[in-house]
Parts: C-alpha cells; structure tokens; sequence
C-alpha cells in the first residue's frame, strides 16, 4: 500500500457505512483462532513450505495444482543493523550471495529512502564502498538517487555466483506517514536498505521513483539473516523468526521489514502462524483486536488463496500512519485500522510477498488483488462494485505508477477498479478457486498481469478478454 491511497482509505473507512467497524461484523461469519487452515502442511517449524500438495478438485474448483517451491538459487543477505533513534540514525551493512538466472554484467541495488517523498523528509540512505567476492568494486553510479548501479567489470554468466558487501547509513526523517519514520523511540523501517532489484528470468527492474512510490519496486525471493541492535529497553518486531537474541531468520521472502519502539503485546495463532501484534504504548489501540483480525484474515485466505507458507506474522502499531504498508511476514499499521486496513495488508501476503510483482510496472497486480482479498474478507464486494472511477483512470488499471504519480484518481483507479476487473471474471467462489492456482504457479515468482491470465484459465478460459476491458491486461 502507498501513503496516497492510505489517506484515501482512511476517508474512505470514515465515509463508508460499517467500513469502520467491519472487523465485528466479520466475527460473526468467520471462524476463530483455534481453527486451524485447510492447508495439508505444517508451518510450524522454522524453515519455510517450499512446496504443498495440490488440492484436489471439487464441484466448483478444479484441482489445485501443488505449489511451486522457491528458488533454490536465490540470493541469501546478511544484513545488521544498529538502530539509535536519539542520534536519529541506523547503520549497518549488507552481505548478499547473488546467483543470476540470466548473465549480468552488473549489480543493480535500489536505495528507496531516497525516493523523492522520503527524500523531502530528511530521510537519506548512504552506501559505503562496495566490495565483490573480497575486492574492492570499482566505484558504480547513480543513475538517479534511488539506483545504485555496480559494475562486475565482467559477465557474470547464469548460475554463476557473487557475493557483494556495502556498508550503509540511513539518517531518519521525523514522523511521517510513510515506511520509514521516526517519533521519539518509534521507528518504522520498511525498504531502507540497499536491495537488489532482479527480476528472475528478465533482468534488472529499474523503474523510476514516483512521488508516491517510495518502496522496493522489484526485488527477488531471498532468504534473509537479520540483525538488529538497539539502545537497551526498546523492542523490536520485524519479519522471519527470532530467536530472542537480536537475531531473525527471515526465509523465502522479498523483503524485509523491521519497527522498533516499546510496545503491547498480544500473541495469537493462526493455524500453524504466530501471530504478534505490537502497539506502541503511546497509543491506545487494543493489540487484542488487531490480533483477531489477522488470526481470522490468515485462516480465511488460506483457505481461498492456499495456505499461508511462513512461520510468523507480526503488526505493529505506531503512530502518525495512515493505513498500512506490507512487508513480508510484517506489517506497519497506523492508529484505529484493525477493522480495514488489517485484511487489506494481510491479503498482501499472499498478493505482494507471497506472488511478487513489480509494484512500479504492474502497481494493480498486487493492490487490486489486496482489495479483492479485502472485500471478500469484509463480505463488501458490492460496494466495491458499485465505486464509479473517475474518467481519466477507467480501462487503465493495468497502468504503471509513472502514470499515476500525482493524480488524486490512483486508489479507484488501481484498486478499487482492480478488484472491479477481478470481480468481473465470474462467481466469487470461484474467483478464489482461480486465484488458488494462479498463487500455486507463481509462488515465490514475480509475476506479470500476463500470468494472472495464464494462472486463472483453468478456471477462466475468457480472462484475457474480461480483464482486458479494464485495462488490466493487453488483449
Ligand atoms: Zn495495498
């Protein structure tokens, strides 16, 4: 989710009859915490699901094919970092063992902290020299502040592996309604390190920063080592698996995302999933209820899109959000979103971290999903229906963020009208029997709108042709 439309959700969940208060009207038709997913696989351990067993075909859906398991090439980061709200400041460095499936003759790394809006805050991330297998890089450049370009001086060919190191500096800006802020001792850190921006099977993505588009665009499935210090006393919530010791695990995810501050807690199970909700103790939110939710949103989307294949889920709740922004296996949320945005960020595990695409080509790919995911979690797919979308975003869904940058239209136009086009494939059931297989064929993948076409035929043989009407897709 991006800043802009988080503003528009809010009034949204203001404006919108039972919007607000959605997640109570839900309790009634949703099962609880102790019921476990449909999923025949366990998540309880601490590596992840590389594959599950297909679902065989019912009355309404045809069997699930098993789920593609991740990349056993993908790149592997070592990252740490130390984090000093008082200096206004978090250091690191970042290790990263990088296997093209394509030959390269660079490293692409994207610095989204010094995207325009961020920039504009006073936030900005430094690198330091880069070194290649031990040696010293020769110096990249900056095709723009957000795209760190490193010269291999060679071809890399397929298969073949590098690894690279830099050390970097991130200066914080103050508390802004963006992925990376700071208030006090509360810090939000989503996209604030250097990050590759590979594409599998295609390349280096190197879209453009956008005024509302500060976050990694492209990046590949991974597995992620992570490190995180700070002054004594604050805590610490962030994607993977911890083990108590400043120290996570973060396995088959694109990203990762990290908030330190003091918080209350509330612990749940979804399933196999833990589940932590923090909220900052500045606030007063109840953790219980977000809890509830994203206990409640798992189960349910497991069982519509395929089970949810990490061990962990973690929310924070801190001040000075609009809505919420997703990283894999953690979400950021402002005060009093549980009812809305809460389904909205969790359906982005499965649209976003789980099926990746490139949020500045194909923006709707994964918020037009979200919303569906949203929608069918509140049971008000009607309204999102029923939503007119302004003339200058209709039969654009399919638009890139270049386009939407500035406009006032980008929420209807992207994810309400997504979701419109997704609806407009047929039932709703079987929409999510649909998108069952299209996230079994693209898990761990960066997908394109061409394969939600492909992934949804077995259901939809005329999806090229519906989603097309709006823009989604080419004809
Ligand atoms: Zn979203």
């Amino acid at each position: 989710m991006r800043w802009r439309a988080l503003v528009v959700l809010v009034v949204l969940a203001a404006g919108c009859a039972g919007a607000g208060d959605a997640s109570s009207a839900r309790q009634a038709t949703t099962t609880g915490s102790s019921t476990t997913t449909s999923s025949s696989t366990s998540t309880t351990s601490t590596t992840v699901v590389a594959a599950v067993a297909g679902q065989p075909a019912t009355a309404t859906c045809p069997a699930v094919p098993a789920r593609v398991g991740p990349d056993p090439e993908r790149p592997r980061y070592r990252l740490r970092l130390d984090v000093q709200p008082a200096g206004n400041v978090v250091t690191g460095d970042v290790t990263v063992r990088f296997t093209p499936d394509v030959a390269t003759d660079r490293l692409v790394f994207r610095l989204w902290p010094n995207g325009p809006k961020l920039q504009a805050e006073g936030a900005r991330l430094d690198v330091g020299p880069v070194s290649l297998d031990g040696a010293a890089a020769k110096p990249g450049g900056l095709p723009n502040p957000t795209t760190l370009v490193v010269p291999l001086g060679r071809t890399l060919a397929a298969h073949r592996t590098v690894t690279a190191s830099l050390p970097w500096r991130l200066t914080l800006p103050g508390l802004v309604s963006d992925r990376i802020a700071r208030s006090g001792d509360t810090v939000r850190l989503g996209s604030f390190f250097p990050i590759l921006a590979w594409e599998p099977g295609r390349g280096w993505a190197t879209e453009p920063p956008t005024t509302n588009f500060a976050e990694a665009s492209t990046a590949p499935t991974a597995d992620f080592d992570l490190t995180v210090t700070t002054p004594a006393g604050l805590q610490v919530l962030a994607s993977g698996v911890p083990d108590g010791n400043g120290h996570w695990k973060a396995d088959a995810v694109r990203d990762v995302g990290v908030t330190v501050g003091r918080f209350r807690l509330a612990e749940g199970m979804a399933g196999g999933v833990r589940v932590t909700v923090g909220v900052d103790t500045g606030l007063r939110d109840d953790p219980r209820s977000y809890r509830d939710v994203a206990v409640r949103a798992i189960d349910d989307f497991s069982r519509r899109f395929g089970p949810y294949p990490w061990p962990t889920f973690t929310l924070s709740i801190t001040p000075g959000l609009s809505g919420g922004i997703e990283y894999p296996t953690h979400v950021m949320q402002g005060p009093s979103t549980q009812g809305r945005t809460t389904p909205h960020e969790v359906g982005h595990q499965w649209f976003y971290s789980l099926v990746g695409n490139d949020q500045g080509r194909d923006p709707w790919l994964d918020e037009g999903l979200a919303t569906w995911a949203e929608a069918r979690y509140l049971g008000n797919l009607t309204t999102f229906r029923g939503r007119t979308v302004p003339a200058d975003a209709r039969g654009r869904t399919g638009a890139p963020m270049t386009y939407w940058n500035g406009r006032s239209s980008y929420y209807v136009g992207v994810y309400v009208q997504g979701a419109q086009a997704i609806a407009a494939l047929g039932d709703p059931d079987r929409v999510d029997c649909a998108l069952r297989h299209y996230v079994a064929r693209n898990a761990y993948r960066v997908a394109r709108p061409d394969d939600l076409v492909s992934g949804v035929r077995a259901v939809f043989p005329d999806a090229r042709a519906v989603l097309a009407r709006y823009g989604a897709v080419g004809r």
